[in-house]
């Protein structure tokens, strides 16, 4: 075995051999500028867009032509909100999002909130993570221009039901756009079934290299238009200029048509050994609770609270796997998850959660040795634990009265 040990994809991905294999010569004697439109070079450059493009469309059941390249969905969360917001304020103020969004689309709308004016609805969540579509048609208003909810979430892995949230868009006539990050790639992703109107993912999370990422903007019924960012040549159709960054983009096509090809069989196989990591270490442990939906989820995410333990304190003592904690990927704060508080999870058990990322170059030894170091890690910091000796001994910790201090 390797160490350390990787297992939080779902910050990013490692690079897949195949991929970079296919973007090494476009970092050198192919060095065209796909706008170039006067030479050999330019001519080849060009192509290997257009060839990315429609691999990329064809893992999501596009149009290579409503494919808008980005830097990554950051940059897309961004594109589409200020875009839609920008080109549709005569129609209406209003936007309906969830409180459980990547900050580049909760960060974006609180912006358009205080520099635009834009009125948001952030819908709660159930205690599974999931936003319900009777939400979202309750919180229509006759000024609602775009609704924006994520496919599923990068904590969790809860997969939201888009296919119901896009039918009530439609119905009523509003943008729908979705932050699919996460799940392009790791779950079928039909855009023209899901209603989706505008979509945002990345290629760094799903074994394509980092820098590059598309926004999906519908074409047809309707065309949806957005107002750009950045203003240059054009590129893009007008919606993003700048030069386009071809190794990338040709990494990001062979990304998606890898996923495409090898998606059914490993996420079967992923969520098998998801399924082992997640029995390995309930049956090891005592008070260990999980963090989402039991089923609708994302079949490499598990994300599990083991209470009277600090989150912190056990990756500290498993320097040896990257493993991501409740407290510290969203700020330097040490606040606990947002996201986990949206489903109503208490402040000690968020601050005790650890989220797991299996991945394409996951190995069963690797998953094995996890369980293994995990139960190790919980039973030495319980044992050092005064409230879980308590709790062990029958104390009702909530009757408790604590001194003041
Ligand atoms: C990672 C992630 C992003 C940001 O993607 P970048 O390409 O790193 O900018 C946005 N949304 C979700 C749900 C993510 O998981």
């Amino acid at each position: 075995m390797k160490f350390p040990i990787y297992l939080d994809s779902h910050s990013t991905t490692p690079i897949d051999p195949r991929v970079l294999e296919t973007m090494l010569p476009y970092f050198t004697e192919k060095f065209g500028n796909a706008a170039s439109r006067n030479h050999a070079f330019g001519w080849e450059a060009e192509e290997a867009v257009e060839v990315a493009r429609k691999q990329i469309a064809r893992l999501i059941h596009a149009d290579p032509k409503e494919l808008v390249f980005t830097s990554g969905a950051t940059e897309s969360d961004n594109l589409a909100l200020r875009g839609v917001v920008e080109m549709y304020r005569e129609k209406g103020d209003h936007m309906i999002t969830n409180s459980t969004e990547h900050r580049a689309v909760l960060d974006t709308a609180k912006a358009l909130e205080s520099k635009r004016g834009v009125k948001v609805t952030y819908l709660h969540v159930d205690k599974s993570g999931l936003v319900s579509p009777d939400d979202v048609r309750h919180a229509i208003t006759d000024k609602t221009i775009l609704i924006s909810i994520m496919l599923a979430n990068n904590e969790i892995g809860s997969i939201n039901p888009i296919r119901e949230i896009g039918k009530i868009a439609k119905e009523k006539g509003i943008l729908f756009h979705c932050d699919a990050t996460q799940g392009v790639g790791k779950i079928p992703v039909d855009v023209q079934e899901m209603g989706i109107d505008l979509m945002s993912f990345t290629a760094h999370k799903m074994y394509g290299p980092k820098g590059v990422g598309a926004l999906y903007v519908r074409k047809k019924a309707p065309r949806v238009r957005i107002a750009p960012m950045i203003d240059g040549g054009g590129h893009e159709r007008g919606m993003r200029s700048g030069t386009l960054p071809v190794p990338l983009v040709v990494g990001f096509g062979k990304a998606c048509e890898l996923c495409e090809q090898e998606m059914t069989a490993e996420a079967r196989r992923l969520a098998a050994m998801r399924d082992r990591l997640e029995a390995g270490i309930m049956n090891g442990l005592d008070e260990v609770y999980l963090n989402g939906h039991p089923t609708q989820r994302l079949p490499h995410n598990l994300n599990v609270s083991f209470a009277y333990v600090e989150g912190e304190s056990l990756l500290m003592g498993l320097k040896e796997i990257a493993l991501s904690s409740g407290s510290a990927c969203t700020s330097a704060t040490l606040e606990p998850s947002y996201v986990l508080r949206a489903l109503g999870v208490g402040s000690d058990l968020a601050h005790s959660s650890i989220r797991f990322g299996l991945g394409r170059f996951t190995t069963d030894d690797e998953v094995e040795y996890t369980v293994k170091r995990i139960i190790e890690t919980v039973t030495r910091l319980r044992e050092m634990s005064p409230l879980y000796e308590m709790a062990k001994e029958g104390v009702d910790l909530k009757s408790v009265q604590w001194a003041a201090h």
